[in-house]
């Protein structure tokens, strides 16, 4: 509906131009061209290929309609119709007419259509040549970081970063040291874990709290059976961004059961537990102290956790330990009632949200695709969550 109304504004405003502009040209018995009412019909029979082809024909392209047919432009590309934006674009950009100014303007929305319909080779063309007649730089930067991002081009998508960079107020260190983990990612595919590890020092010098380059060193330590070498990236990562501690545990509790040292484990589980009260930590000290020393130790223990943090997560997992323990002192069929709750409320639940946007899902992802910034998706906190 609005966008119907926003396409009968801007054939009003077609309109309202030629007639200020054209007043000679043939006219209905009402005096309004012939062309126009034509393209307006179509446009209300929902015909927008012919309005367009009326539209293009009949309308001269100076500085008063330019802004009409990028607006008619824009509203094509953003109800998804790209192939009547691009029609429209490029026939304003053949034009000889157009100033300097008007055809980068023409180029940059040609560019967006291009990027719209996913014709990356293309759109990436258009705004390198809007960069090089030296306006809407910045704009064109911006557009061709998404193509980058998009094509996991990382190298070129940090050398356009670094150009904005130097050209805006644009803070984009954290941004860029998330394509040089994504590039050690591939490095370390191709070239190995040495190569690997050199591409990620560079993330430290646009992010030197970059946590992810940590876990990702942490993890590869682990694979090449380093278990220390690990230990010490994963805590590095968790003195970094402490909010990744439900991720980067399991792979410090694995990296324990390597070296076969639990004595070790519970001690770093507790000293953990002091800086990190997180549901995810209370649980796994539940798990281990439930295999040394049964159901009734896991039980006292998170208990009493649950009393300084309450947590769905942990009232279900005390519910199946209660239910674990030989000496039952609830009756059961209110423990499966009760389980059945907390199942039911923790069902289909997304783990992580979107600080940005809100954008929520189960799997973690750096690169949000709802606002499309990176780092901004953490694991959701509070009684439903950590
Ligand atoms: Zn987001």
């Amino acid at each position: 509906m609005i966008n119907a109304i926003i396409a009968l504004a801007v054939i009003a405003a077609f309109l309202w131009i030629y007639w200020q502009k054209k007043p000679k040209q043939s006219l209905t018995s009402t005096g309004v061209p012939k062309d126009y009412l034509v393209g307006l019909n179509y446009l209300l029979n929902e015909e927008p290929d012919k309005a367009v082809e009326v539209l293009i024909k009949t309308l001269q392209v100076d500085s008063d309609t330019i802004e009409t047919y990028l607006a008619l432009g824009h509203l094509f590309r953003r109800r998804g119709e790209v192939d009547r934006a691009i029609r429209i674009h490029q026939n304003l950009i053949a034009r000889p007419s157009l100033s300097k100014n008007e055809r980068m303007l023409a180029l940059l929305a040609l560019g967006q259509d291009y990027l719209r319909a996913g014709v990356y080779d293309r759109a990436e063309r258009l705004f390198l040549e809007v960069i090089d007649s030296k306006l809407y730089v910045q704009e064109s930067y911006r557009y061709l970081i998404d193509i980058y991002q998009q094509e996991k081009e990382w190298e070129k998508a940090i050398l356009a970063a670094e150009k904005l960079s130097t050209l805006s107020h644009d803070n984009l260190g954290r941004q860029v040291a998330h394509y040089y983990c994504e590039l050690a990612l591939e490095t370390q595919k191709k070239s190995g874990r040495e190569m690997a590890f050199r591409t990620l020092k560079k993330a430290y010098e646009y992010d030197k709290y970059c946590v992810r380059a940590s876990w990702l060193q942490g993890d590869w330590e682990r694979q090449a059976g380093n278990m220390k070498a690990a230990l010490r990236y994963y805590r590095q990562a968790l003195s970094e961004d402490a909010d990744f501690l439900p991720e980067v545990l399991p792979a410090m509790v694995a990296c324990y059961e390597d070296l076969n040292d639990e004595r070790a484990l519970m001690d770093e589980l507790k000293q953990l537990l002091a800086q990190y009260p997180r549901i995810s930590l209370i649980l796994i000290l539940a798990d281990r102290l439930q295999k040394k020393e049964g159901a009734t130790a896991a039980v006292d223990f998170l208990a009493e956790q649950l009393q300084q943090k309450p947590s769905i997560r942990g009232l279900d997992r005390l519910i199946h330990l209660q239910q674990a323990q030989s000496e039952q002192p609830v009756e059961p069929r209110n423990l499966a009632l009760l389980q059945t709750l907390t199942e039911a409320l923790l069902k289909d639940k997304p783990v992580y949200r979107c600080l940005q946007c809100g954008y929520s899902s189960k799997i973690l992802h750096w690169y949000c695709p709802g606002c499309k910034h990176w780092n901004t998706i953490k694991p959701i906190m509070g009684i439903e969550g950590e």
